[in-house]
């Protein structure tokens, strides 16, 4: 049976001190991860170490980077390496979301090549996929996420496919306040797994988490984490706040044990 990862990504928010402050407040609310559920926070690279520090002391809490760079060295003004994350006791990474897309110019052969990175570092890649607004309505959502996965996961083979961790995040819903219903999140997460079965085998894809992002809260995480092949969230805003970060997690463990 699958378990639920309840995922932050903090994007560009909380300098140390605040990052600090967080998790003394955070791990108040969650002593430790309920049973059937993982926690990670994504901090920005300066807050990782303090991430970690604080991180150790709960069963469950992991700490992951907001990106990587798929070579070990070099001259890469302003990147980092896997192994570098690796080393602040981080053991997570997002790979490939909208923004970075959208503003970094990332494409599904450096979400390729970051995924391969991350699995040979030891790392947990989160690897985001999604449509356009103008995607979805034209109807092309499907094709679209096909193709960002089949991509993305191309020469991984199967025992690497198991350690990844897929984040479904239609763009349209990011930070915006629209969320996928449960009904459009359930819809295109069996179909990513139905790609997933295509790609490797039924038993391998029934064992890959995939996670909703787009405007997960407090309030509509429960319709969407009881959703079948909703396996947990990756939660941009929401994650900000230790109170409806804990909210969503405490939800997870009650599905979960449900
Ligand atoms: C995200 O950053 O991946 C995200 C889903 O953000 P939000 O929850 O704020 O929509």
């Amino acid at each position: 049976m699958r378990t639920f990862l309840i995922a932050g990504n903090w994007k560009m928010h909380q300098n140390v001190a605040e990052t600090k402050a967080y998790f003394n407040e955070f791990t108040k609310l969650v002593s430790k991860a309920p049973e059937g559920v993982s926690i990670l926070l994504c901090p920005v690279y300066t807050s990782l170490h303090a991430a970690a520090d604080a991180a150790s002391s709960v069963d469950g809490l992991h700490i992951g980077a907001q990106n990587l760079h798929f070579e070990d060295k070099g001259a890469f003004t302003g990147e980092i390496t896997a192994a570098m994350i690796k080393e602040t006791g981080a053991d997570h990474v997002i790979i490939g979301h909208s923004e970075r897309r959208q503003y970094y110019n990332e494409t599904d052969e450096t979400v390729n090549k970051k995924t391969k990175k991350a699995i040979e570092a030891g790392l947990t890649p989160v690897v985001c996929v999604g449509e356009l607004l103008e995607e979805r309505k034209e109807d092309r959502h499907f094709d679209v996420v096909r193709s960002q996965v089949v991509k993305g996961l191309e020469g991984i083979s199967k025992n690497d496919a198991l350690k990844t961790v897929i984040a479904y995040e239609p763009v349209w819903a990011i930070g915006t306040g629209e969320t996928a219903s449960p009904e459009q999140a359930q819809e295109i997460h069996a179909f990513i797994r139905k790609e997933l079965a295509g790609l490797y085998d039924e038993a391998t894809a029934a064992e890959i988490r995939i996670l909703y992002g787009g405007s997960m809260n407090a309030k509509n995480a429960d319709e969407l984490l009881s959703q079948e092949d909703v396996d947990g969230g990756l939660i941009g805003g929401a994650s900000l706040k230790p109170d409806s970060f804990s909210e969503i997690v405490h939800f997870a463990g009650k599905i979960y044990s449900s």
